[in-house]
């Protein structure tokens, strides 16, 4: 069953506004006297004297969906464990694959958005996998050449502390320098690191307790094995598969920070992570990027 506008609008107003209980706070001033125009469904700040609406200053301004259309997509993608495609999202919400399509990747941008001060600490796992670029279809004697920079695979590195949260990177590729600048920033210094044989990890000795596993003799030793890195790679792997179908290296950043979120959440209730994506994507300001989005493709 779904929503009414007017519930939607009030479920709007508790998570945009939780500190004053959903009584709208100016946008412009910060003042919290504003009155609804109830007509229009607009608020008006006694102090400024300037109008907005629920949804102004974030993802959702200027989209023209409905409220309970914006809540019934992220119900979906929030219900979804394993990802969805803006496909299935336009088919049972009813609204257009573009709108779908834009309302998925700022849902993203929102998540990766709050991921990028997590610190990790205790037994850390690290692991990269590559992803995306772009598969050059055979075509006789220009076979085997190397697809040009930007279509080339990117790695995406996955710190994970066991029982704990996921971080994900995106790099060029597994190195030296971007693995002790993301190491430095996000474990803390007395933990405990698992990685592979890969040399660009050799530099993780020197800062932590680094154990390290060979995948060509054994798969998993019970103390230095990267299971929980790896797992996350499969699902991310599922996901590209299987909901996906390709990830364009633009916006693998968001695709690894949607999963990693997924998994940090996978046992908390359905309510509680729909309540807080929507408040991620109310509190993240409407992106630059998805602005006008088709209409600059269509140029
Ligand atoms: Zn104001």
């Amino acid at each position: 069953m779904r929503m009414s506008e007017d519930e939607a609008f009030a479920t709007f107003a508790m998570l945009r506004w939780p500190d004053t209980e959903g009584e709208a706070v100016c946008p412009h001033c910060g003042h919290d006297k504003c009155y609804l125009i109830k007509t229009r469904r607009r608020f008006k700040c006694a102090a400024c004297r300037k109008q907005f609406s629920i949804t102004s200053g974030t993802i959702f301004h200027s989209a023209k969906l409905e409220l309970r259309d914006y809540l019934a997509v992220i119900a979906l993608f929030v219900n979804a464990v394993k990802g969805i495609s803006a496909l299935q999202v336009s088919r049972d919400v009813d609204i257009s694959y573009k709108a779908a399509f834009v309302l998925l990747h700022k849902l993203r941008e929102a998540i990766d958005g709050t991921r990028s001060d997590i610190t990790l600490s205790g037994e850390v796992e690290i692991d990269g996998a590559y992803y995306g670029g772009h598969v050059r279809p055979s075509n006789g004697g220009r076979e085997g050449r190397k697809p040009s920079k930007k279509r080339r695979k990117k790695c995406v590195l996955t710190l994970v502390q066991r029982g704990g949260a996921t971080v994900t990177k995106v790099i060029p590729s597994e190195n030296t320098d971007d693995v002790l600048d993301i190491a430095r920033k996000h474990i803390a210094q007395d933990s405990v690191v698992f990685a592979d044989e890969h040399g660009a990890y050799d530099v993780l000795h020197a800062r932590y307790e680094v154990y390290r596993i060979n995948h060509r003799w054994s798969y998993s030793d019970g103390i230095a094995c990267t299971n929980q890195a790896e797992s996350f790679h499969a699902r991310m792997r599922r996901a590209e598969i299987g909901q996906y179908h390709r990830i364009s290296n633009r916006y693998l950043s968001q695709y690894a920070s949607e999963i990693a979120y997924r998994s940090d959440r996978k046992r908390v209730d359905n309510g509680t992570v729909f309540s807080e994506v929507t408040e991620m994507a109310l509190a993240t300001p409407a992106s630059r990027t998805w602005i006008g989005y088709w209409q600059k493709r269509a140029v």
